[in-house]
């Protein structure tokens, strides 16, 4: 689109900056704010015109499964953030991770994920890809030399979070970038849990990076997103196709509500991550808490390699109650300010318990061999004044007696 800004943003501009500013396209009318372009398609001043746009000699929108100008903008944003030369933004954070799998392998590839995945995506690979001939394997992220021996000659990518889901353990992203390329593969990375202000997968060797941008995109609870970001090569020969046929397209409006997430995105990890960093710490000092997770404390088993690849410990902790369920869920029914609730990324401060609800489908014996256990609860920390914070999960654990 024509911007009538007068001078291109300088390409040296910080995050914060990028996150406010980039991407922006505006329409002859000038508006400040980013506008939202609520059609499904476009119009043509002649045949002419509309045999161009689709050879592809005039590069404008055609019908928005394909693109839209609002969501557009929340894609050049999006890539600007991650230092991408391209992304696509989806539905939500499953259509993204389908999209950027299956757009990666045909029958006969291979893929090699670890086992510590969001639910669905564990779905995708361990279910949905076999079922048309794409065998998977599934590793113990952690062990590197797992991730080696897993290689064959038709693995295509590699497949990892970190954090992961819920137990916060880390997988060396770097390192497994090395062994995926020595096998030519790629490696594919869902960043959500770190989020894209404490990680960047692509800096550290990652090929392909996914976002719920459900979570801390949005992250005060408004609506489904995904993107997938990569190279040009990437989206032009994988993904573009794909989503234009398939149509997990994401809706202008949903778009248009995250373009304005990301404008407060650093200001509200900042706040979010220090919040959390501090209510670890609390936790660490009770006796009915057995064991506290959080990637920036010192005790963490990584904590090493949380240092190495994230510049912050997160948003989220995972603990362990002492008591098993009963005391987890005793606690959780006593908080007045931390709600009970499966998302996360959300203003809001949300408490789950894994075992019985996200995790819910895996057998008892997989829970425990991830480290799940009936006591261990996941708290994403919100935007509340953490006195506030500390106060309730104090008067929740003072009711355990
Ligand atoms: C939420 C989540 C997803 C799925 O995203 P949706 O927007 O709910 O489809 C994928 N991976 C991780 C790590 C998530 O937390």
């Amino acid at each position: 689109m024509n911007s009538p800004v007068r001078n291109p943003l300088p390409a040296s501009l910080r995050p914060a900056t990028r996150l406010v500013h980039g991407g922006t396209a505006r329409s002859q009318f000038g508006e400040v704010s980013e506008a939202l372009f609520l059609t499904q398609g476009y119009v043509y001043s002649t045949m002419q015109a509309a045999e161009a746009r689709f050879n592809g000699d005039d590069p404008g929108f055609i019908y928005s499964r394909f693109s839209n100008p609002t969501v557009a903008m929340f894609e050049e944003r999006m890539a600007l953030l991650e230092g991408a030369e391209a992304a696509r933004a989806t539905a939500t954070g499953m259509a993204a991770v389908t999209a950027a799998m299956m757009g990666q392998v045909q029958a006969g590839d291979h893929v090699v994920a670890a086992e510590a995945l969001f639910g669905s995506c564990r779905y995708v690979v361990e279910e949905l890809l076999p079922r048309f001939g794409v065998a998977s394997t599934l590793v113990q992220g952690e062990d590197l030399d797992g991730w080696r021996a897993a290689m064959r000659p038709e693995t295509k990518t590699l497949f990892l979070e970190s954090p992961t889901n819920p137990t916060l353990s880390l997988v060396d992203i770097a390192a497994v970038a090395e062994i995926a390329h020595a096998g030519g593969a790629t490696l594919t990375v869902d960043n959500v849990f770190a989020t894209p202000m404490l990680q960047s997968p692509l800096e550290l060797g990652a090929d392909v990076v996914v976002y719920s941008a459900t979570k801390h995109i949005d992250g005060q609870g408004r609506c489904l997103g995904g993107v997938i970001l990569g190279s040009n090569e990437f989206i032009d020969t994988k993904m573009q196709t794909l989503l234009r046929q398939t149509g997990p397209a994401l809706s202008p409006f949903n778009a248009w509500v995250l373009l304005k997430g990301l404008e407060t995105l650093p200001i509200r990890v900042a706040a979010q991550d220090a919040s959390a960093s501090r209510i670890a710490d609390a936790l660490a000092d009770q006796a009915a808490v057995a064991r506290v997770i959080y990637p920036g404390r010192d005790d963490h088993p990584q904590a090493e390699l949380a240092r190495r690849q994230m510049k912050g410990g997160g948003t989220l902790i995972a603990f362990d109650m002492a008591g098993g369920k009963e005391a987890a869920f005793r606690f959780a029914n006593a908080l007045r300010v931390i709600l009970i609730s499966n998302n996360l990324g959300d203003a809001k401060s949300l408490i789950t318990h894994p075992a019985t609800t996200t995790h819910q489908r895996l057998s008892a014996e997989v829970r425990a061999g991830l480290g799940i256990g009936e006591g261990m609860l996941r708290l994403s920390v919100g935007l509340e004044d953490v006195h506030d914070l500390l106060d309730d999960i104090g008067q929740a654990l003072a009711t355990l007696g």
